[in-house]
């Protein structure tokens, strides 16, 4: 590293910041909430802002064949390979502010700090304001780091938007992007030359807030396998007039099952193992159900999540075995029927370590909800994820990050960078 400033001093621009987030507020709120649907008016005026904010700092703007903007500061090397400060800039219906771009003003007050200090570190790094990472506009997560890699299933192109009919095909096109790169899996960009990728994210959950705690490093994204379309078939009959030896209760066999799998999962919790287990929908037929029958038959989901592998594979394992067991016990038959996977994803052992010292409370938590993260760390990118404390939880127009939080979270992020590599 070369300059003047010793990198103690360096400290993110959060006048940039705060600034950013005010106008990003004030341009794409409609209503209560904010609106940056996914390749609609919202997102693109977003990307324009920081867009206009990186030329004005003297950044190196690009912007790929479906529309993700890299914005770069270079460094002494330009063939090293680069690290990617990166998150989304699009939002959900009535979404909040901060849900994806903490993470690209986060970069930018990042790199305006290492510019302003004069310091040239010996790689680029690029902040990337990602594309059409929420799947409530198109229905596919990760359009635009998944496409950036040519990971995409081409068929996306043809998922309507929800809320006007449009493809995604003729979306890219209106906006002067090109579907053809998703069509032919074109790569936009190489993972083998990037260092690292580095996502701060406001957390969506209640964890920092009750812990008090103003940042944490994120261990892993969890991954999820659910059982959609679980089924148990018993017999219908009257409650009154039938024993239980005599009884195909459907409703007692389903419970006895999830509370088998919660009595598990507390076992596993105990163990250290990261997991949650939901049962999000659970009917009886409302035409054949009533309140002096038993009920013949429930239709239910398990929804298991980890961000190990292996512990959902064991809690699938462990449903399919139980629903086999139970099913003799109660005379019913479960019909769990196969699991929808999304993976697991990692973050980098040395990336997680070396954050942990940077942070005054060191904490590491997992994330339930996904990111771009996932698509960098599953090419093999070494992919590190910080969380930012945020209150109300996301996807409404309550989220509320406080700018010491994020100030928390970002000079951790602009030290990594300046301590790289590690
Ligand atoms: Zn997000």
């Amino acid at each position: 590293m070369s300059g003047v400033a010793k990198s103690a001093d360096v400290r993110p621009d959060l006048d940039l910041a705060t600034s950013l987030f005010a106008t990003l507020g004030r341009i794409t709120r409609q209503g209560r909430g904010i609106v940056r649907d996914s390749y609609g008016a919202g997102e693109q005026a977003a990307h324009d802002l920081m867009r206009s904010t990186a030329q004005a700092i003297g950044l190196e703007v690009s912007i790929d064949a479906i529309g993700n903007l890299s914005m770069t500061l270079p460094g002494s090397d330009r063939r090293a390979k680069h690290i990617i400060v990166g998150s989304h800039l699009d939002s959900v219906p009535q979404g909040g502010n901060y849900d994806g771009a903490a993470g690209v003003v986060a970069g930018l007050a990042a790199v305006s700090a290492l510019k302003t200090a004069g310091l040239r570190l010996p790689f680029d790094v690029a902040v990337m304001g990602i594309r059409a990472e929420e799947s409530a506009w198109f229905d596919v997560p990760y359009i635009g780091s998944g496409g950036a890699f040519g990971l995409l299933d081409p068929a996306c192109l043809g998922v309507a938007r929800s809320d006007n009919g449009r493809t995604l095909d003729a979306t890219l096109r209106e906006r002067g992007f090109d579907p053809q790169a998703i069509r032919e899996r074109r790569r936009l960009h190489d993972p083998a030359c990037i260092r690292a990728y580095l996502e701060l994210h406001i957390e969506q959950g209640p964890t920092l807030v009750a812990r008090g705690l103003p940042a944490a490093v994120v261990a892993g994204v969890r991954g999820c396998s659910r059982f959609r379309n679980a089924r148990c078939t018993g017999r219908y009959a009257h409650s009154g007039a039938v024993d239980r030896p005599y009884r195909s209760d459907a409703v007692a066999a389903t419970v006895a099952l999830l509370h088998h799998l919660e009595s598990v999962w507390l076992r596993q919790e105990a163990a250290g193992a990261d997991l949650v287990v939901t049962s999000g929908e659970l009917y009886t037929d409302p035409a054949m159900h009533g309140p002096s029958k038993i009920a013949g038959e429930t239709r239910f989901v398990i929804d298991v999540r980890s961000t190990s592998e292996a512990t959902m594979n064991l809690m699938a394992a462990e449903a399919r075995e139980a629903a086999e067991r139970i099913g003799r016990e109660y005379r019913v038959r479960f019909d769990l029927g196969g699991t929808a996977d999304s993976p697991a994803a990692e973050m980098d052992q040395r990336l997680r370590r070396k954050l942990m010292t940077l942070l005054e409370q060191p904490f590491e938590m997992p994330s339930g909800a996904g990111h771009d993260a996932v698509v960098f760390a599953r090419l093999g990118v070494p992919t590190a994820m910080i969380f930012v404390r945020n209150e109300h939880g996301s996807h409404n127009p309550e989220e509320a990050m406080a700018i010491g939080d994020f100030a928390v979270g970002t000079q951790a992020l602009l030290q990594l960078l300046m301590d790289f590599p590690l």
